[in-house]
């Protein structure tokens, strides 16, 4: 056993990358990373061609909090010499495919950074965190949890899952080989529009798709100035503060803040469709079915039947498929390697770890050793946890934490939004005229 950490990562996604680069520019802690995979790949099973960021280039790594860093975006544009090219190509949202080229680049780079190491096991002995690998241990004071999220499998489907039916997660491996006439894509969210796209421009002709998705229709991404405030440190602290049931019921109303489709793939559907059905382009067949949810779902011999509600008028159908394919989104469990820990974390009424406003997770253990969740406070610090746009902010706050100091300035001014009391009579005198 090699000496004992200040920090070990689980996992190496965008968010444990994150928190590695900003400690990458400070002294001091001994930190390590680990992940299984042989090397870093941001899920390349949805790397679909043509597929765009839904977040700005400058919500990356670590510009947010340390925009000196070496880690940034702008400074893989210029290692790579393409920094004036990228300009003029102008793009109104960034391919998939280059970002995830800049998160790879950064995890070639960062020395702190083990692949091809699963963590099996993870206990305490009252003072250290033991990390068990295939063939050694590490001991460590604080751990980060970036293991992501597990596909979501909705209980009708689990018993068909397997060669015909799968998950978005695994689409760009399938997708071109996918056996049967009738493919049957569920979610509306960005990769159900992903898959749906692909297809209508792939899917040879005498192929029919049919896209289901719960939503009343196929609905955009809320992509303008006072809902991207859901994104910022300001609203996350409020919503921190707030209790547990008021931000369950407020994240079920932010659906199409963080899930909704892009503008760009919701156009290039409608396009396509225009092309099939007036241009005389050969290709697939479509059924659009909004506002539907699946019941029930049974299978005979390789035909699988869809029993569906329809919200729209309350019917009951049924739809015929070969193939199923299931963008019906992740969520997070905690996982397997942290059960011998499992009695002493605070979990929520849904399983779900309590965090702490600096993202560590409440257990029973010393104050000094924590567990800090990456990702895993959808319903703890809002919307934004899942997605890329705060990463670099959130980063910066467990390196707070972790170095017990402001290293990180993260104070900020009092923004437009009231959205306590407290905000309203932290404004200038005179500056608001409600009273709370
Ligand atoms: C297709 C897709 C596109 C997205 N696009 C956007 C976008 O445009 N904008 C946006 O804001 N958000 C986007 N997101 C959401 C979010 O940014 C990503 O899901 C992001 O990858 C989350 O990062 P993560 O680090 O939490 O997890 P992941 O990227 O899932 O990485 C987790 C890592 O942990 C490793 N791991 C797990 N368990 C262990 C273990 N026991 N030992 C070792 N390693 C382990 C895994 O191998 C994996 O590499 C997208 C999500 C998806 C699915």
């Amino acid at each position: 056993m090699t000496e004992s950490l200040d920090l070990a990562g689980i996992g190496i996604g965008p968010f444990n990358l994150s928190l590695a680069a900003q400690l990458d520019s400070i002294a001091g802690p001994e930190v390590r990373f680990f992940d299984r995979k042989p090397q870093f790949a941001w899920h390349p099973g949805m790397m679909l061609p043509g597929v765009e960021l839904q977040t700005s280039f400058l919500k990356d790594l670590v510009m947010a909090t340390n925009p000196t860093s070496p880690w940034s975006f702008i400074a893989y544009l210029v290692a790579h010499k393409r920094f004036y090219e990228f300009l003029n190509a102008d793009f109104e949202a960034v391919p998939r495919r280059e970002f995830a080229r800049y998160l790879a680049w950064v995890a070639e780079n960062l020395p702190t950074l083990h692949f091809g190491r699963e963590v099996r096991e993870v206990s305490f002995d009252g003072e250290f965190f033991k990390l068990s690998f295939d063939s050694e241990e590490r001991l460590a004071r604080n751990l980060s949890l970036g293991v992501g999220l597990a596909p979501h499998i909705p209980a009708w489907a689990e018993p068909v899952m397997g060669d015909r039916a799968f998950h978005s997660s695994e689409a760009a491996y399938i997708l071109d080989n996918i056996e049967g006439r009738r493919i049957m894509v569920v979610g509306g969210g960005q990769s159900g529009a992903e898959i749906v796209l692909n297809l209508l421009l792939n899917a040879p002709a005498g192929t029919e798709i049919s896209w289901i998705s719960r939503r009343p229709n196929f609905q955009p991404l809320d992509d303008t100035p006072f809902t991207n405030e859901l994104f910022t440190p300001n609203y996350v602290e409020r919503f921190h503060a707030l209790a547990e049931p008021r931000r369950r019921a407020t994240v079920a109303h932010q659906k199409l803040a963080g899930d909704g489709i892009s503008t760009s793939t919701l156009c290039a559907i409608y396009r396509r469709l225009y092309e099939l059905r007036h241009l005389s382009v050969e290709g697939p067949q479509t059924n659009l079915l909004p506002h539907r949810e699946v019941l029930d779902l049974a299978q005979e011999g390789d035909e699988m039947r869809f029993v569906m509600r329809n919200g729209f008028d309350g019917g009951i159908e049924t739809l015929d498929a070969d193939a199923l394919v299931l963008a019906t989104g992740y969520s997070f469990a905690l996982p397997e390697c942290l059960s011998p820990l499992g009695e002493r974390l605070a979990l929520d009424e849904n399983g779900l770890p309590r965090l702490a406003a600096d993202f560590s997770i409440q257990w029973d253990g010393p104050a000094d050793c924590r567990i800090f969740a990456l990702n895993a406070g959808r319903f703890s610090h809002g919307i934004a946890e899942p997605q890329l746009s705060l990463m670099a902010w959130r980063s910066a706050m467990i390196v707070n934490a972790l170095m017990g100091q402001r290293h990180f300035d993260l104070e900020h001014p009092a923004h437009f939004m009231y959205w306590t009391g407290e905000d309203n009579r932290a404004q200038p005198a005179g500056a608001s005229a409600l009273r709370a």
